[in-house]
């Protein structure tokens, strides 16, 4: 196992009703920023309850955070938040309003262009403190320290991470689910399910207990996920709320080599062509996963035999079988595959490229064994 600090300061309120919580979770001396996004939580009675909770508190709101959140809109949050004296944010959304929170948050104190944090990594020194209700089971950005802002007029995504940013609490209520479109249950699911693939699926240095968890999210997501289309309850709700939080707070990537390639080019692929997150994964992973099969051989067959329960056959036939199963549960959670179902052709690929290399993006994964190369011929198989 690698050397390690791990801590992970987000409070987390789970369940029914926990949005009420938020009443003693901010201090009522602080002015407080209520940010979301584009008004979901005005029709599932989100937005009331908060309203309820905070009824003693001195709030002003910033809507219209967009999904994959802009530059462009946040720094309009930001002017707000110095106008205004803001000392506490609470973003009320999913990842992107988390992140777009984030990302105000830390542009508010950060003296210089704010962009360059993100495209410079300019160190963050403070940020206003954070508060979540997390409305989107999927990023886990409610209770990790990272954020993925885009710039709409260059089409470039970025992520950048400071423990400043770390939300202080997370109110995780799985009822918020209920009023999610297919689409992005779908999509929270498999985002989800890829953060842990990007920190199990990589060089083995015997970390038992984090790979034991990974695959404990991963079994966990691959049982309950399908059923929240139809036979859902709040237990379903729970554990896919749960594992979806507990895929990306530091716990299982901790001590162990992390991956990230898939996310890479995933984020080109929503910067260039808008597609959702997670569906630019579950195009990219399995043909990221073929690409790497002798460096990763070893955690394959652990995978292919712990989660697919697959032992016979030959090491490759058995790498082969676990990359289809898990496409078939992508499929199997209404996701799609391919960019051929997304009315993209061939042209991707070149485009792709040009885009990996302007952003530097050259040597990807836990050995940088991703090359540009190697990034041309997963694009072009999962085409
Ligand atoms: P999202 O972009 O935050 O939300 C997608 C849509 O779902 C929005 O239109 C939103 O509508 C709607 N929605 C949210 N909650 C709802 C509810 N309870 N009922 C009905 N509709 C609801 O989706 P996301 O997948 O959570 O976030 C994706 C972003 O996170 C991407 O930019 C991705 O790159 C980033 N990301 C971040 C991390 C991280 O660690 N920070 C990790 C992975 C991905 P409203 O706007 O109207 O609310
Ligand atoms: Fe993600």
């Amino acid at each position: 196992m690698l050397n390690f600090t791990y801590s992970n300061k987000t409070i987390i309120h789970f369940g029914d009703k926990q949005i009420a919580k938020l009443t003693k979770a901010i201090d009522k001396k602080r002015k407080v920023l209520l940010a979301y996004g584009g008004g979901s939580i005005k029709n599932n009675g989100i937005y009331q309850q908060i309203c309820d909770a905070l009824k003693e508190h001195n709030v002003v709101e910033f809507s219209g955070i967009e999904p994959n959140p802009s530059y462009e809109t946040t720094m309009k949050a930001v002017e707000l938040v110095k106008e205004q004296g803001v000392d506490f944010i609470l973003a009320v959304g999913g990842g992107s309003v988390i992140d777009g929170c984030k990302f105000i948050a830390a542009a508010a104190k950060f003296e210089g262009e704010p962009w360059d944090i993100l495209a410079k990594n300019a160190p963050v020194k403070s940020a206003v403190p954070i508060g979540v209700v997390l409305t989107l089971p999927a990023t886990g950005s409610e209770s990790n320290s990272y954020a993925v802002v885009s710039k709409l007029a260059t089409k470039d995504k970025f992520a950048f991470g400071s423990p400043y940013v770390h939300p202080e609490f997370a109110i995780l209520d799985p009822m918020v689910m209920s009023t999610l479109p297919e689409r992005q249950l779908t999509n929270g699911i498999v985002d989800a399910f890829v953060h842990v693939m990007e920190q199990y699926l990589t060089f083995n240095v015997n970390g038992k207990v984090q790979d034991r968890f990974s695959e404990g999210l991963l079994l966990t997501l691959i049982e309950e996920g399908p059923k929240v289309f139809n036979e859902v309850n709040d237990d379903v709700r729970a554990n896919v709320m749960w594992s979806a939080t507990m895929a990306l707070n530091g716990l299982i990537g901790s001590g162990v080599p992390q991956d990230w390639a898939t996310h890479g080019i995933g984020h080109e692929i929503t910067a260039l062509y808008g597609l959702d997150h997670a569906q630019t994964l579950a195009i990219i992973l399995p043909r990221m996963m073929w690409e790497m099969r002798t460096e990763k051989q070893d955690k394959l067959i652990q995978y292919a035999s712990r989660v697919w329960d697959i032992n016979e056959g030959s090491n490759e036939e058995r790498i082969k079988l676990a990359i289809e199963k898990t496409e078939q549960f992508f499929q199997a959670v209404k996701m799609k595959t391919r960019f051929s179902e997304y009315q993209l052709g061939e042209e991707v690929v070149d485009t792709l490229i040009t885009q990996l290399e302007r952003h530097g993006q050259t040597a990807m994964g836990e050995a940088q064994a991703v090359t540009l190369e190697r990034s041309k011929t997963i694009i072009a198989n999962s085409l």
